[in-house]
């Protein structure tokens, strides 16, 4: 299964996280399944929304 366009791609995903972590799931983020972190999309943000990287939504936004 690709993961592009998925949470663990995407740059609202995540940001609170230590930055070797996030890049570790950005890089590979089948591996990193089962963590749950926070979407930082401005869509979303009065929401606190909490998603794994397999999660997904038309706001993705790819990371730098
Ligand atoms: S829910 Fe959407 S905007 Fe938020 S991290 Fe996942 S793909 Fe990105």
């Amino acid at each position: 299964m690709s993961l592009n366009n998925h949470c663990g791609t995407c740059g609202h995903f995540g940001t609170e996280l230590p930055h070797q972590q996030l890049i570790q799931i950005r890089v590979n983020p089948e591996e990193s399944a089962d963590v749950v972190a926070g979407c930082h999309s401005p869509e979303v943000a009065n929401l606190h929304l909490q998603v794994s990287p397999q999660g997904s939504c038309d706001a993705w936004t790819p990371a730098a």
